[in-house]
């Protein structure tokens, strides 16, 4: 049997459910997709918007497997090996139970994403996959985004807003540092929206999943240094013209005159490329 057969045997992720008690613990960021065709959607246009057939190439990362909806969606998809990080031990119980059916291409790792560095892990061509926990989420793809060139794609489930700020347009009332750090490393594609009821239980909030894909080699550490730094500053004291804001930094007015940046302009005028010339001149 192949990994998609051997997925098509295991009980249904309801059932899975409730045989191992799984009440959602908020702390944990648990909010449960348990509808096989949402997950499989996922993983199928993310796929598609990479122009690939499936993952028998690669190494996939997932954080938060759960109850295992999108993880039996990776694992029927054929990955060389795919590792789930997850936090919650009922959860790893699970796990260890498809690695029983599927052997050496599950790999289960017990502990916190936080501590991971899956830049390091096997080898390229790499893969993240996940309906984040909410309350990490972003502090886990600044660091992604930092090691970015380790990676072929991120397919990252968001709180609507977050995906908002991550796609925001400059002059937005969105834009800000997630939309620039994001916007220069990656092309960040929007799949679709999730509708609060397809998830147990049920968030407030609407979700939107997001692929990543790497625009180039990635930028040096001084560069991300100096991009945090800079729009830190420009968006801590968003209203103010960055010539006033950015003044502690750096000898501005001469930067932005030599890079032909008007200086009259606030944060959210000035696009990604003009945040990272002026890291480049710092
Ligand atoms: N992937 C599952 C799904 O889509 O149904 C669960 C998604 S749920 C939003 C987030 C998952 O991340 C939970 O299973 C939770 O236990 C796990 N989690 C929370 N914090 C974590 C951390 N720091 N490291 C690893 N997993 C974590």
């Amino acid at each position: 049997m192949n990994l998609s057969e051997i997925m098509d045997t295991l009980p249904s992720l309801k059932a899975t459910v409730d045989a191992y008690g799984l009440m959602a613990k908020k702390s944990l960021g648990q909010n449960f997709l348990l509808d096989r065709n949402i997950t499989d959607k996922i993983i199928k246009m993310s796929l598609d918007a990479q122009g690939k057939k499936d993952f028998s190439d690669d190494y996939v990362f997932e954080v938060g497997p759960g109850p295992g909806g999108l993880t039996r969606s990776v694992l029927s998809q054929n990955p060389k090996k795919l590792t789930v990080i997850e936090m919650d031990e009922r959860c790893i119980k699970i796990m260890e139970d498809i690695k029983s059916k599927v052997g050496d291409r599950l790999e289960i790792i017990s502990g916190d994403a936080m501590k991971q560095n899956f830049a390091l892990m096997d080898a390229k061509p790499r893969h993240i996959v996940s309906n984040l926990p909410y309350n990490i989420s972003v502090h886990l793809l600044f660091g992604w985004l930092k090691s970015i060139e380790a990676f072929n794609s991120m397919t990252l489930m968001f709180q609507k807003e977050v995906a908002d700020r991550i796609l925001a347009k400059t002059s937005t009332k969105d834009y800000g540092r997630i939309s620039i750090l994001s916007q220069l490393l990656c092309k960040v594609d929007k799949l679709f929206d999730i509708n609060p009821n397809c998830f147990v239980p049920a968030p407030k909030i609407w979700s939107t999943v997001l692929v990543f894909r790497p625009l180039h080699s990635g930028l040096t550490e001084k560069q991300i240094s100096n991009i945090e730094k800079i729009t830190a500053a420009a968006f801590g004291q968003r209203r103010k013209m960055i010539r006033h804001s950015l003044k502690s930094i750096a000898n501005i007015d001469e930067i932005l005159s030599c890079l032909n940046i008007g200086n009259n302009l606030r944060a959210e005028e000035l696009n990604p490329l003009q945040f990272l010339q002026i890291a480049d001149k710092i």
